[in-house]
């Protein structure tokens, strides 16, 4: 058959980077978006929430949209969907549980009427635009996830989003071996695969070996078992349900997005907890210790989690208890180990007993190792190869990977967000450079905090803030009154003591003796005093006013 056309393919979000995965493809004007994450912020970015890909791309062009897929219902992939939705309005295609998960995810944020949501089954083949898409099963720490087939006149385009080669899943549903090979057979002109654990050697363990290290922990805890992890793990809570049964434990659920998310992926038949076992929390908390289990998020030491705000005792429906064991069943997002290590600290520090995955296998990946990629690689044989979802290092390790399974190094393609690359001719060739940033979201703000309002926030957390406020007589040009000074988080309130005085008597010599143009060289003066004195920079602001 021979190739017409170009495809585009858009990598927005995910590629160097974990997290915000977003990929669109581009196709005689039509454009096809597959997934729509969001990435949780780094310690570094001070008051963030979380932050979305730069879609700026597709904001353009939101009439030429014809469809968006998602892979499975995980944050990184589902997260940023109401922000998408906003902008664009085209049909979203998504398995029953994926569907579920978004139709909560809209529901908090009031973007239910407008949604447009089909649902798909893995097996399924769906005409979108000018893109045929084949839905086919894949293995996952969520049920329901999916990979994808792109048929176009350009070619056929494999989208492996996450997944593992697990034989014995949680929900025994395996991997759809049967329909790589038959891409294989097809022809794959491209793959995209996951790339989060491409430096990680050998076969990534079947998510039932949890099982075992799950029965120890509540066979040994002497009061309550509080697991930490994300809302959208359906697989890891079921597993602990399945735990508290046999350990004659009752299960609650604490925080909403864990309420929410069981209430669906039950209803749909996703999760199988019986009745017996569930309670609501309030009265799980009036039960012995030892007869009950709390379900929470806060697996990343996130600070506005519930194990965050345990750890730091400001949780408000309950307390850590001495005899609590907490098992955190999550691996460390990059970036994240600080954080979680410091909550570890905290919650031992109140007297609980912390389990990580350092300590038992309390938690496995839900992600292919290098062993399972190289056999994916191999099924599919694809003429090319794009490795998506991690670091540049892990992409680049990713790619390695490929050539050593006999991917001709010229036919790997590493690039990061932003960087067009395009299918024609049977040929791929890199395309043009487009926006493929950060946008943050703080609050009710998107996109309108940026690099510079991060680099005040960080000069303000590292080195405190000075507070000036100077009148001057118009006429004279000389000082009303004594300048008012405040300073917080810079020095003790002691040593504030002693320099405001000081830096007072600075800004009077220089006001009054007339050597100044405006507030910048009452800021300079009253900032190398400072420096002089402490070696140090704080935020100076200056308000001044002439009457
Ligand atoms: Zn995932
Ligand atoms: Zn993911």
């Amino acid at each position: 058959m021979s190739k017409q056309g170009k495809l585009k393919i858009i990598p927005l979000g995910g590629l160097g980077e974990v997290g915000k995965n977003m990929t669109a493809y581009e196709f005689q004007n039509q454009i096809l978006v597959v997934d729509a994450g969001i990435m949780f912020p780094r310690n570094d970015m001070l008051g963030i929430d979380y932050i979305v890909p730069d879609y700026e791309y597709l904001r353009q062009r939101a009439d030429k949209v014809v469809g968006i897929v998602i892979t499975h219902g995980h944050e990184d992939h589902i997260g940023a969907i109401h922000h998408v939705l906003n902008d664009i309005s085209a049909p979203v295609y998504a398995t029953r549980l994926t569907r579920g998960l978004i139709e909560v995810k809209l529901a908090r944020h009031n973007g239910a009427s407008k949604a447009i949501l089909q649902t798909v089954e893995a097996g399924d083949s769906v005409q979108i635009g000018p893109f045929k898409v084949e839905f086919f099963h894949i293995c996952h720490s969520i049920p329901d996830a999916v990979g994808l087939g792109i048929t176009t006149p350009a070619g056929l385009v494999v989208h492996m989003s996450d997944f593992k080669f697990d034989h014995t899943p949680v929900d025994g549903w395996p991997t759809d071996y049967a329909k790589l090979a038959e891409f294989s057979r097809r022809g794959v002109d491209l793959l995209l695969s996951d790339s989060t654990n491409a430096e990680r050697p050998g076969w990534t363990p079947s998510e039932m070996v949890i099982g075992p290290a799950f029965d120890k922990v509540f066979a040994e805890a002497p009061g309550r078992v509080i697991v930490a992890t994300f809302a959208s793990l359906i697989s890891r809570i079921q597993q602990v349900s399945e735990a508290a049964a046999k350990h004659g434990r009752k299960m609650a659920l604490a925080g909403t997005s864990m309420v929410d998310n069981v209430k669906i992926a039950r209803k749909l038949g996703y999760l199988n907890i019986p009745d017996s076992v569930i309670v609501p929390l309030e009265q799980a908390l009036q039960m012995q210790d030892h007869k009950v289990v709390l379900m929470c998020t806060g697996s990343q030491g996130e600070p506005s989690s519930i194990v965050g705000r345990l750890s730091a005792g400001t949780n408000r429906q309950f307390d850590l208890k001495p005899n609590d064991t907490v098992v955190l069943s999550s691996h460390p997002i990059p970036g994240n180990e600080e954080s979680i290590s410091k909550t570890i600290n905290r919650l031992l520090r109140r007297g609980a007993n912390v389990i990580h995955d350092g300590l038992a296998p309390i938690h496995v990946s839900g992600h292919a190792s290098q062993e399972e990629q190289k056999l994916l690689l191999n099924f599919v044989k694809p003429k090319y190869f794009l490795p998506i979802h991690g670091e540049l290092r892990m992409l680049k390790r990713h790619a390695e990977l490929a050539i050593e399974v006999g991917i001709p190094e010229k036919n790997t393609i590493v690039v990061e967000n932003g960087q067009v690359v395009e299918l024609s001719g049977g040929k791929i060739k890199i395309g043009e450079r487009i926006p493929g940033g950060y946008v943050f979201v703080d609050g009710q703000s998107i996109g309108d905090v940026d690099y510079d309002i991060m680099r005040e926030r960080g000069k303000l957390a590292r080195n405190g803030i000075f507070l000036i406020d100077v009148s001057v007589d118009k006429m004279n040009g000389r000082l009303l009154h004594d300048p008012e000074i405040i300073t917080r988080g810079f020095v003790s309130p002691e040593d504030a003591e002693e320099m405001i005085p000081e830096v007072r008597q600075r800004i009077m010599d220089v006001v009054n003796g007339g050597g100044w143009d405006n507030e910048k060289d009452i800021v300079n003066a009253v900032k190398s005093y400072l420096y002089e004195e402490t070696k140090r920079r704080p935020m100076v602001l200056v308000t001044l006013s002439k009457a």
